[in-house]
């Protein structure tokens, strides 16, 4: 990366990054929330503590061991110089004040969104993390079937279902999986419960895995028997709205129209009002990155993006279904890297 020519773009002497996600992006240091990045003329710094005195040495850049936290101020002293440029969505004012208090001559300037935009962009071997991920996740899908059945507690699913993962080689958990039945199905981000599932219920898993720091994100819908009609009919009516989106991914199509392309298809069939989400978001480092896809939203798909296409649809007191795929940007369309089934599936 280009550092002069990033801290003329922004017109700063210096960048201080302590956004956990953009210091592993930068660095290649794992435990981003533990270190942070120092930008100068002279080139980047992590800065980290003597837990991790082993994996300093192995990064990109030289690193600097800080020996006790309240150090931080007189470290950066070597370095802060004019303007300087902090990472407004993430420091936090109690940081932000003791700088202004320790540097007086400086000028602190607010940045927003530096490195998530370069972060859309995913390299090659970014890809080959998230790909891997959603090989795993669907794995865990294919495994996860045989449990759902009357009777069994949505959080034994969840539980069998990440001890899948993990096991597998998910380094964590890319969020708190969601396994919601019945009623709870309604909920869109239900997490899961204590509640048992039964005969005629629709059932939401929405799970993801971690690999090489790189989520993967997918949901799908299944039946338990035989649901009833109404229930059938909305599966059917979200499966061709998020089908109408998929195949409109590519380059140079907005966020938002793609957002319409379900919405519009769901409002047609009477859903309008119970699909109240977007319909998906940017995947990587982070669950939830840019680019955005909903009616807010301006961004544009560029090639290497990689985004969810998630519409869903949420009846109260009846139940909901969401369908979710992960998917690269190419240069030419796309590739759907979530390869589990999604017709509606009877257990
Ligand atoms: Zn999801
Ligand atoms: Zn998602």
């Amino acid at each position: 990366m280009d550092f002069n020519s990033l801290l003329d773009k922004h017109e700063l002497d210096v960048l201080f990054v302590s956004s956990p996600h953009n210091v592993r992006y930068l660095s290649g240091f794992v435990e981003g929330k533990d270190a942070k990045v120092v930008i100068t003329r002279a080139g980047a710094t992590l800065i980290t503590d003597g837990r991790y005195i082993i994996e300093a040495a192995q990064q990109r850049f030289p690193h600097r061991i800080l020996l006790k936290r309240t150090e931080m101020n007189r470290l950066l002293s070597e370095f802060f110089t004019g303007r300087v440029g902090i990472e407004a969505e993430h420091l936090s004012v109690a940081v932000l004040e003791g700088f202004k208090r320790d540097f007086p001559n400086l000028e602190f300037v607010s940045t927003s969104g530096i490195f998530e935009k370069l972060r859309q962009r995913k390299t090659s071997e970014e890809i080959t993390h998230i790909r891997r991920a959603a090989a795993l996740a669907d794995q865990g899908f294919e495994h996860i079937l045989p449990y759902i059945k009357p009777g069994v507690r949505e959080i034994e699913v969840a539980l069998e279902l990440e001890f899948f993962l993990r096991k597998n080689g998910s380094e964590g958990l890319a969020f708190g999986t969601t396994v919601a039945s019945g009623e709870r199905s309604a909920r869109p981000h239900g997490g899961a419960s204590e509640r048992k599932i039964q005969s005629g219920d629709l059932v939401t898993l929405d799970f993801g895995c971690v690999v090489g720091g790189y989520c993967s994100d997918m949901t799908r819908t299944v039946a338990v028997g035989k649901v009833s009609a109404e229930l059938g009919a909305l599966y059917q009516a979200v499966l061709e709205a998020q089908t109408l989106a998929l195949e409109a991914v590519r380059p140079g199509v907005k966020g938002q129209e793609l957002d319409s392309l379900a919405r519009n298809h769901l409002e047609n069939r009477g859903y309008g009002p119970y699909f109240t989400h977007g319909l998906g978001h940017g995947v990587g480092l982070f669950i939830h990155e840019g680019p955005s896809l909903g009616q807010t939203s301006e961004d544009t798909l560029e090639a290497s993006n990689v985004v969810t296409i998630e519409p869903g649809v949420y009846i109260p007191n009846l139940g909901g279904c969401r369908i979710e795929d992960l998917v690269l940007v190419t240069e030419n369309g796309h590739e759907v890297l979530s390869k589990s089934p999604k017709h509606l599936i009877e257990l």
